[in-house]
């Protein structure tokens, strides 16, 4: 293998995607990673976002989706997300590149006089700025291969500026050491079932118009693609027909991997790239990627938020109890409850949730349906019903013991400012802060866990880390309260400064967590208190 380490080169992959969104480049993105990871080669991946926000941090999770937090503290693109879950490698903010952050790079060095009077343009100063942007990442990490997904569709005007440095990288890097993938669409349209191609064609000469001619075209379709719409995508795009693969539905996402391999995937990248190995070791990724369609029953799952307009604003949490409920062979069904319906005297909705197995309270800010979710906290806790409470929903939960069963009057300054009893308080190094982007408590944070707790069970270490993204906390004036009413504060971070954790013993399954959880599962690995809260919710 001409690798990393011979040359002191990595190899990058370009997926760009055609035709229109939402086709699953991310998936194909993961997969093709992940196939390269199981042949033994030392694989990562960049999402490229091309719009001009510095990062996803500040995008309404309902237009864009779940803001993925990193180790590092990163708030990223939730592709992130996926990368991690299929290569269980756990990224930095430095695998999101936006047009914001680029800019950001460029005009800071314009102003510190960097480029020695020079008129700064986009070529070549941001595509160079792109292009060092990827090197650093490959050589920091020393990752043979590179897989970069750029979002969008060719033909945006956004994104020109990135396909023409990876254009340029083709050129720099050597033609041995790039690969260019294209997804693209074969929809079918009438009764008769014929694949069109067109679409693809189109995409692929939008493609070459900007100089790259891609070397893989991943074609998403219903069924498999028909050996007549493959030799037509092949003779008018100029790509083998044993590159033209067929992305075709899957009963899981993780099976795409087995989908791409069945048509020799890896030899056709193996072939572009030089190099030798070309075969994945399977290990148990086929078994773990089967038990998400093989289940014995099901267990059902009130997921009560904010942002439930678009469920991908929670994909995370999602993935998190489809990995829980794989690993005991059930089917987590999901629905998605706005709080808002459990408050303003609609607190008799709260029946509807008598049919549910489990109720989790996920992430969200401010005070639109707050009460809701306070509302059914405690009808969780009252009615024994299994709860999982992460950030927000831990926050709240709080609240709501404290006023129903500690009788205090109390709330978040986050949802009342001037309440009396602020047990859920601001940071006090948030005090300060007034710009909105970056500025939360983010990432990794080690967590001690208290001895003797469900906690200390379900984790089986006095250590763990999680990724965080919040401005409050639990406010220890109110420790004593609390903890004589029999809630229980599990876990702690920063010395002792936060809480982390809270259970109810004696309660079916009442644990909550000031971390986000979700971003640390992954398929064949559940998050252990998603497991726990999918066992209990399932009797299992
Ligand atoms: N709004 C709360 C805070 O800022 C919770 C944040 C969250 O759920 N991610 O602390």
């Amino acid at each position: 293998m001409q690798s990393r380490a011979a040359n002191g080169r990595s190899k990058f992959i370009f997926v760009t995607g055609g035709v229109m969104s939402g086709l699953g480049k991310g998936v194909t993105t993961s997969s093709t990673a992940r196939l390269l990871q199981l042949a033994g080669y030392k694989v990562s991946c960049v999402k490229i976002d091309p719009y001009v926000n510095y990062d996803a941090g500040t995008m309404n999770p309902v237009a864009h989706g779940e803001v993925f937090v990193t180790d590092d503290g990163g708030e990223c693109d939730m592709d992130i997300g996926n990368y991690e879950r299929f290569i269980d490698r756990s990224m930095t903010k430095d695998h999101n590149i936006t047009t914001g952050r680029i800019y950001m790079d460029v005009i800071e060095a314009e102003r510190e006089g960097k480029y020695l009077g020079q008129c700064v343009q986009i070529i070549p100063h941001v595509t160079d700025a792109i292009k060092e942007n990827l090197k650093k990442t490959a050589e920091k990490e020393k990752l043979d291969i590179v897989v970069v997904e750029c979002g969008g569709t060719v033909g945006d005007i956004e994104s020109l500026p990135f396909l023409e440095a990876f254009r340029q990288m083709a050129l720099e890097v050597g033609k041995q050491n790039t690969l260019f993938i294209h997804v693209t669409l074969a929809p079918v349209l009438d009764v008769v079932g014929e694949q069109k191609t067109k679409p693809t064609q189109h995409s692929v000469q939008e493609l070459r118009r900007i100089g790259i001619q891609p070397d893989i075209l991943a074609v998403r379709c219903k069924t498999p693609l028909t050996a007549d719409a493959r030799r037509k995508i092949s003779l008018f795009a100029s790509v083998d027909q044993t590159a033209v693969v067929s992305c075709h539905d899957a009963p899981s996402i993780y099976k795409v991997p087995e989908v791409l391999e069945s048509q020799g995937m890896l030899k056709v990248v193996a072939q572009g790239l030089g190099l030798k190995r070309s075969a994945p070791k399977w290990g148990d990724w086929k078994k773990i990627a089967s038990s998400f369609s093989s289940h014995k029953g099901s267990v059902r799952i009130a997921v009560v938020g904010k942002y439930v307009t678009l469920p991908d604003s929670y994909v995370s949490v999602y993935h998190a109890l489809s990995h829980a409920g794989a690993s005991i062979g059930r089917k987590v069904e999901v629905d998605w409850i706005d709080s808002e319906k459990f408050e303003n005297g609609g607190a008799k909705n709260i029946e509807i949730l008598k049919g549910y197995d489990g109720i989790l309270a996920p992430g969200g800010f401010g005070k639109r349906g707050s009460e809701g979710i306070i509302n059914v906290a405690n009808y969780a806790r009252e009615s024994d019903t299994p709860y999982l409470g992460i950030c927000f929903g831990f926050q709240l939960a709080i609240v709501a013991f404290a006023r129903s069963v500690c009788g205090i009057s109390c709330n978040s300054t986050e949802l009342d400012k001037n309440t009396k009893n602020p047990i859920i308080d601001f940071m006090p190094e948030q005090r300060n802060v007034h710009d909105m982007g970056g500025t939360m408590r983010l990432g990794g944070h080690d967590i001690a866990v208290a001895p003797n707790t469900l906690a200390r069970k379900l984790y089986g270490a006095n250590t763990i880390r999680r990724r965080h993204r919040h401005r409050y906390e639990f406010n220890q004036q109110y420790m004593d309260a609390v903890t004589k009413a029999g809630l229980v504060l599990s876990a702690h971070s920063d010395s002792g400064k936060r809480m982390e954790i809270l259970e109810i013993p004696g309660h079916r399954f009442y644990f909550a967590v000031q971390y986000h959880a979700e971003f640390s599962s992954r398929p064949g690995k559940p998050e252990q208190a998603f497991d726990a809260f999918v066992r209990a919710a399932a009797r299992s």
